[in-house]
């Protein structure tokens, strides 16, 4: 089973310029184009059911729009454009640090607000995805095997307790992978993951290394008009 979706990776919505922010106008555009494409959105999960057979096929036009990091604002910037847009989206939650800072940034974006366990749930329960980020959002590949499972597994059974639901999707910090990793990734109960290989073909065998579009390639609307086509 092979699929042609392209996975849009976002950090913020904001016009600061923290964490490869994404103007809001600038969003609202990638928006209202895949609207006018008849595009629809679908969570990794469904993605990965479709890709492993387990899901019900996919509409012939899909893409996943998805958030790293949860930065909180995303919830007064993203949030209604995505529902004034008709879209739902991925939101990938560094468990271990919910309601806290992004430390793991540089200079002023280590202050940026992340989203608290209410405001996952909040998110969970209009319908969009929420993944998990690992728990310290440390790069997984040079871990211990102890270090590197509780970043995959706690991480999960941490979301999977704050929103009441199965985690099943994983997005991996930094895009780091190895072919270790997706193994352990796996095993801890993901159904599929997300790196930041560029690409928008996906099969099975990529599962745990889903491949997807920097949405920093589309900051300028000239950008945004050469990917529709
Ligand atoms: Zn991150």
């Amino acid at each position: 089973m092979k699929i042609r979706a392209s996975i849009f990776y976002f950090h913020r919505v904001a016009g600061d310029n923290l964490e490869a922010a994404v103007p809001a106008e600038v969003f609202a555009e990638h928006l209202r184009l895949w609207r006018a494409l008849g595009v629809q959105s679908v969570s990794q999960e469904q993605l990965a059911r479709h890709l492993d057979g387990s899901g019900p096929p996919l509409p012939p036009r899909v893409i996943n729009i998805s958030f790293d990091d949860c930065y909180a604002d995303l919830l007064d910037r993203a949030l209604p454009l995505l529902e004034e847009f008709g879209f739902k989206a991925s939101f990938f939650a560094v468990a271990g640090h919910l309601g806290r800072k992004s430390f793991w940034s540089q200079g002023a974006a280590r202050e940026l607000d992340l989203m608290s366990a209410g405001q996952l749930r909040q998110l969970a329960a209009q319908g969009h995805e929420i993944g998990s980020h690992g728990l310290n959002h440390r790069s997984l590949t040079w871990l211990p095997l102890d270090e590197l499972w509780a970043e995959l597994s706690d991480s999960r059974q941490v979301l999977e307790q704050v929103l009441g639901r199965s985690v099943t999707t994983l997005a991996y910090p930094f895009g780091d992978v190895s072919p270790w990793v997706a193994q352990a990734a796996e095993a801890a109960g993901y159904r599929a993951a997300r790196g930041l290989r560029r690409g928008n073909l996906h099969s099975r065998q990529s599962l745990f290394d889903l491949s997807v579009i920097n949405s920093m390639r589309l900051r300028d609307r000239v950008s945004l008009r050469k990917m529709a086509h």
